[in-house]
């Protein structure tokens, strides 16, 4: 049988701030277990919360971004439950009133294996702020729990189930992750555990309206195993609904080593949480001046950015989104771009060179050839002090050096030649050579003027400006 797939995803991403949500912790990763810890996050008896207005600043911010009603009045809620990761037994989220709800992101870009996808909306239903909780290990003999991540401002973003394939979930975490990045909000990093994904998945017949049988899944540690582990639960469904077998509500985990899904635990009803709203903190109220003073600071985003880059650059649609592809790639483009009369042949040099190389780079490319020299390579090519085959010469030493491309070109000697003088004596030697190739086009064949200009460029070790050596050619050969 034919299915639909409905997709909807709860991302979780920790935001970037100095301390954690509750209380004056460091917000840190990768501290010593159980270091940045105090009575608040370990849930002791007695003490109070505090809210960290910058995380609540940054999650109206990351509202706006993805283009949400930030309300005017939230709360938070106490979840309560029983786990050791858990030290107060309750969980402080926001349950009815979240900052920020009814927005959408516009999925614009590539699925996994790189094929473009047509534009799309994907709703966001929510996005609310609540603490992080411990972190468990299990070991063998013995499980280990560091509370340094309690307390962590979370963000819960929750999408609508508008997405229908693999690589549709694939593309919008990718501009999720982008949108978090250009906004400050968080890096992003899944192995680190600052982004988080749990997919809901059903299928229905082709064309049904009512949704089937959700399934959740766990454990996706990157991109690539949301994908992977999607197009795995999507085969593992059609093949029980074709055998006839009822689905039921259930929580799966991913193997990413076994390539396959198993069962954590079946949802029986409804879970109870208890939700509550929290007595030790007020409800928060930000009046409509205020959000618009928030808007104020809002960054500007890939996609407006990729706009100004047509704009002001004149750029492709599509080199403007590569280039917008990445915080780091884009800023670097921007800050050259200043610095060159042509953007348009660094966008080039970007694309085709730096990008290609860094993949294979053991260090930041991007340090290597800092963004000045990169933007000086290409007006050297645009003022014809150089050629584009020069060029890529000079690039690979500022790659192999660092160093800055005068200093190369004139360590190396590579200056375009453009005195007439000197290429018009290349030009009359490679006349001189080639006796039969003048015989041929004196006899109309045109086409071998390209052999000259291959042969004066060899004799100019490259140097010679290819304009003036063109004319300079038929000058001679016309005479
Ligand atoms: P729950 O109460 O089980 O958490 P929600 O209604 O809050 O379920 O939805 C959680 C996520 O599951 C949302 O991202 C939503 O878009 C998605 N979702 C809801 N129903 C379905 C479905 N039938 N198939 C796939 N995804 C779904
Ligand atoms: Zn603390
Ligand atoms: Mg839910």
């Amino acid at each position: 049988m034919e299915y639909d797939v409905v997709i909807g995803l709860e991302v979780h991403v920790q935001l970037r701030t100095k301390s954690k949500m509750f209380c004056s912790c460091a917000n840190q990763y990768g501290a010593e277990p159980n270091t940045t810890i105090c009575p608040v996050c370990t849930g002791y008896p007695g003490v109070m919360p505090v809210p960290n207005y910058e995380a609540i600043r940054k999650t109206i911010m990351a509202g706006m971004m993805c283009e949400c009603e930030i309300s005017e009045l939230s709360k938070f809620d106490r979840k309560s439950y029983f786990y050791p990761d858990m030290p107060k037994n309750y969980q402080i989220s926001q349950y009815d009133l979240p900052f920020c709800k009814l927005g959408k992101i516009r999925i614009s870009g590539k699925g996994f294996s790189g094929e473009a996808l047509p534009d799309k909306d994907i709703g966001i239903t929510r996005i609310h702020l609540e603490e992080d909780v411990a972190k468990s290990t299990h070991y063998a003999s013995f499980s280990g729990i560091d509370y340094n991540r309690a307390g962590v401002p979370l963000m819960e973003i929750v999408s609508e189930p508008d997405m229908t394939s693999a690589d549709e979930a694939y593309a919008y975490l990718t501009s999720l992750k982008l949108i978090m990045q250009y906004g400050a909000i968080s890096d992003c990093d899944m192995e680190k555990g600052q982004m988080r994904c749990d997919v809901n998945i059903s299928l229905k017949p082709k064309g049904r309206k009512e949704f089937g049988t959700k399934i959740e899944l766990k454990n996706l540690n990157s991109f690539r195993s949301v994908h992977r582990g999607i197009n795995h639960e999507i085969s593992r469904q059609a093949e029980l609904l074709d055998q006839g077998v009822a689905l039921q509500q259930e929580t799966r985990g991913w193997n990413d080593d076994r390539g396959a899904t198993y069962l954590m635990r079946i949802k029986e009803s409804a879970h109870d949480y208890r939700y509550f709203p929290e007595p030790d903190l007020t409800p928060i109220c930000f009046s409509k001046e205020e959000i618009e003073m928030l808007r104020k600071e809002l960054p500007e985003l890939p996609a407006q950015m990729a706009e100004r880059f047509v704009r002001d650059y004149e750029l492709t649609a599509y080199d403007a989104q590569v280039l917008t592809s990445e915080k780091e790639i884009s800023t670097y483009f921007d800050a050259g771009a200043k610095e060159t009369k042509s953007p348009k042949l660094l966008a080039n040099w970007i694309i085709n060179e730096m990008l290609r190389l860094r993949d294979d780079s053991e260090f930041s490319i991007f340090e290597q050839i800092p963004f000045k020299n990169l933007a000086r390579l290409a007006s050297m090519i645009s003022d014809n002090i150089i050629s584009g085959k020069i060029g890529k010469i000079v690039f690979e030493e500022m790659y192999a050096t660092g160093k800055d491309p005068e200093t190369i070109v004139k360590e190396k000697v590579l200056a375009q030649v453009t005195d007439e003088s000197a290429i018009v004596e290349f030009v009359k030697k490679a006349i001189a050579d080639n006796p039969s190739q003048v015989t041929e086009y004196k006899a109309g064949k045109s086409a071998v003027l390209q052999y000259f200009v291959g042969q004066v460029m060899k004799l100019s070790r490259g140097k010679a400006n290819p304009q003036s050596v063109i004319k300079l050619l038929k000058e001679q050969l016309d005479a």
